[in-house]
């Protein structure tokens, strides 16, 4: 029997004061070493788009690569990345958004989607929405047509669908409040002398 939501959320690791103090990290490493679980998460994000006639998946740097390309090819589609700045070696697009200190920009080679194309953007965490909504103007600038967004992750005591106004947005786990440090905070006390 495949796993259930609850299932795969005991397979995400929650870390601690990564990248920095203060910020608890989802770990989705843990889940996606899963043969089950991996294919549970692809199933789950690919499962409601399946008669939406999408033509591209577009994943989102980095861990939107692993589950946006995964996604593309349960749904027969399409994948288009979003990079990061300087990686992308044809003509590109570039949006920047604000982060708490100083701005992020995120890049989509132009001619990427026609115009027209039916498009799902798919990432992994959907926190405060900076980052989705930086790839939702990238998508709508070249005329793609964008039906939804779906994470695997969403964080919603931080409102990112706020900033995803009219788009349909798509949570396979929501966290309606920060988790209590679990396997990793165990992990890191161990390590203390
Ligand atoms: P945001 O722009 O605030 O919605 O952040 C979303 C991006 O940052 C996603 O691409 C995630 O990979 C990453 N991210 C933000 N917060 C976390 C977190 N607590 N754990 C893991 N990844 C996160």
């Amino acid at each position: 029997m495949p796993p259930d939501m609850e299932q795969l959320k005991a397979r995400i690791r929650h870390i601690p004061d990564f990248p920095k103090p203060g910020i608890l990290f989802y770990d989705i490493t843990t889940l996606l070493r899963d043969r089950e679980g991996f294919a549970a998460m692809v199933e789950a994000l690919a499962a409601s788009y399946r008669d939406a006639g999408i033509d591209v998946v577009v994943g989102i740097e980095s861990r939107g690569f692993i589950m946006g390309a995964a996604v593309a090819q349960a749904l027969g589609c399409g994948f288009v990345p979003i990079r990061k700045p300087g990686k992308l070696p044809s003509s590109t697009l570039r949006e920047s958004y604000a982060l708490e200190y100083g701005t992020d920009t995120l890049e989509m080679h132009t001619d990427a989607i026609t115009p027209g194309q039916r498009v799902l953007i798919v990432d992994d965490v959907l926190a405060t929405g900076g980052t989705a909504a930086a790839a939702v103007r990238l998508v709508t600038a070249v005329g793609g047509d964008l039906v939804a967004l779906a994470f695997l992750i969403e964080l919603v005591f931080l409102q990112g669908r706020q900033r995803l106004p009219g788009a349909q947005v798509h949570a396979v786990l929501r966290y309606a409040s920060a988790v209590t440090p679990g396997i990793g905070a165990r992990i890191k006390a161990d390590a203390r002398p």
